[in-house]
């Protein structure tokens, strides 16, 4: 994983930015949208959903009557003091929107596997104790279902957990998860539900080089306990706040998103602009200031650049904090971390970064993959739409800048023609570099030319608008932009995307 991080580090003429591990408009279409099918006849949310309304944009707040049976998480997390441990409280409404009846429900528990730990008591299903058993290095989290759930049955989930937060950061967590440097950053802290999909409960050890999660939208009810000296930041929004004594009581509301993460820091200072009904936040400390300010305004004009291209931004926060992490920047829902060694206005990394983890937003939060499988999907179309953010900033040589910056990545492995479609796990770190930040997004090229312009920017507003709050599949990108140009790109895909 060093070589890996100073890969990321040292391959690119302008910013790059990586995803985790890795240091690393909208018309309306004629082709029917290709979102799958919900299941008929759920129950109806256990929780009124009009909670959520305030974090969504108007144009988006209408998904609040879709996702019938998304998960429905409660979540206490009270800090201990020294910032080393979390205990929590979590309780799950899951409805089974799957066809087949359900024996289990498998959740992650990912503090185990980076470089923390995670354990878990008291686990009830509907007010019933049962004995979980324990997976993948203790990463997951097996919870027996007797009787089974049927298809659109729902069930409650609930435990107690504690995890402990690791007080440094280095290539075992990237700084993810950990209180260091007065910060903490908390990823992934609670038992997430894993994805059941076509290959039933989906979950496996992620690869040291790629994303760890892989997650439906759900909702979140989050209430925080931490002394009360800390700025807290949070995906979702604020709903209340009290103080107790030396304790702040915080509660956040999120959703639709697909994780929930939290940064808190007592020297975090926050600037902010309004744009339209989003408000962009950047924390940083004082000295950052400066670079946070850059940041800034960066984040706002891929915010609109990306909101024109390809759907709005749904919600109407988006916060950027400054982590000691060894990625550049990392993505969450509504929500970014960025490395503070690069907060700085005069690093050549701050804009490339920055407007790559905006583009997450859309590509990864927004429409959801498989991260561990397709990584293409998530990160190659990232660094793609982080290329045509450069042009429309800068025009051709902006664009020619961040494109060297690719070439460069795949000149590393000579420009071998590896397939960009293959999970992490087929990747040497190199390969994985090189293959998906570099010739990834230059597929995504070779498709535009194909294609022509006009097409290729209807397919991807498309695109993005027929998986937005769902899961998109190579077949699905591929059937899409087919159906746009009316051509076949099967030889183009098999050059570039499968072997
Ligand atoms: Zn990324």
């Amino acid at each position: 994983m060093k070589r890996l991080l100073s890969l990321c580090l040292t391959l690119s003429l302008l910013a790059v930015a990586c995803g985790f591990l890795m240091p690393q408009p909208t018309p309306v279409s004629p082709i029917p949208p290709t979102a799958p099918p919900q299941t008929p006849s759920l129950p109806p949310p256990s929780s009124p959903r009009a909670a959520f309304r305030d974090g969504l944009v108007q144009a988006d707040q209408s998904i609040l009557d879709g996702l019938q049976g998304a998960s429905e998480y409660q979540l206490t997390l009270t800090l201990a003091a020294d910032l080393l441990r979390v205990d929590g409280q979590e309780e799950i409404h899951y409805t089974n929107i799957e066809e087949v009846s359900l024996d289990k429900i498998e959740l992650r528990l990912f503090p185990n596997l980076l470089g923390g730990e995670m354990t878990v008591s008291n686990v009830r299903v509907d007010d019933t104790s049962v004995a979980p058993e324990f997976g993948l290095n203790n990463s997951l989290l097996i919870v027996p279902l007797n009787p089974p759930l049927e298809p659109g049955q729902s069930t409650t989930l609930s435990m107690d957990f504690r995890v402990t937060i690791p007080s440094t950061v280095d290539q075992g967590n990237y700084g993810v998860l950990a209180y260091a440097e007065d910060v903490l950053a908390l990823a992934h802290a609670y038992p997430m539900v894993a994805v059941y999909n076509e290959e039933g409960w989906n979950a496996e050890v992620p690869p040291p080089s790629g994303d760890v999660t892989f997650s439906d939208m759900a909702f979140f009810t989050v209430t925080v306990r931490a002394p009360k000296g800390l700025v807290l930041v949070a995906v979702g929004r604020e709903a209340s706040r009290q103080v107790e004594g030396d304790q702040q009581v915080v509660t956040y509301e999120a959703g639709p998103v697909r994780d929930f993460y939290l940064a808190a820091s007592p020297a975090y200072e926050v600037i902010s602009r309004q744009v339209g009904e989003t408000t962009v936040n950047f924390y940083a400390p004082h000295g950052l200031r400066s670079g946070a300010q850059a940041g800034l305004n960066v984040a706002v004009r891929a915010l609109e650049d990306f909101s024109t291209r390809y759907a709005p931004y749904p919600y109407t926060e988006l916060d950027l904090v400054a982590t000691p992490t060894l990625a550049l920047g990392i993505e969450y829902p509504g929500m970014i971390a960025i490395a503070e060694r690069i907060v700085d206005p005069n690093h050549s990394y701050l804009e490339g970064t920055v407007a790559h983890e905006v583009g997450h937003q859309w590509f990864y939060n927004l429409v959801g993959s498989d991260q561990l499988d397709h990584p293409w999907l998530d990160e190659s179309l990232t660094q793609f739409v982080t290329l045509e953010y450069f042009f429309d900033e800068y025009g051709s040589q902006g664009y020619q800048g961040f494109r060297e910056s690719l070439t460069s990545r795949w000149d590393q492995i000579n420009d071998e023609a590896i397939p960009i479609g293959l999970p992490v796990a087929s990747y040497s770190d190199q390969e994985y570099s090189a293959i998906v930040y570099g010739r990834g997004p230059l597929f995504f090229e070779a498709l535009k030319n194909r294609m022509g312009g006009e097409a290729f920017d209807s397919f991807l507003r498309d695109y993005t608008v027929s998986y937005s709050w769902s899961i998109a599949t190579p077949d699905g990108l591929k059937t899409l932009a087919e159906r746009h140009c009316n051509c076949d790109l099967t030889p183009l895909f098999e050059e570039w995307v499968t072997p």
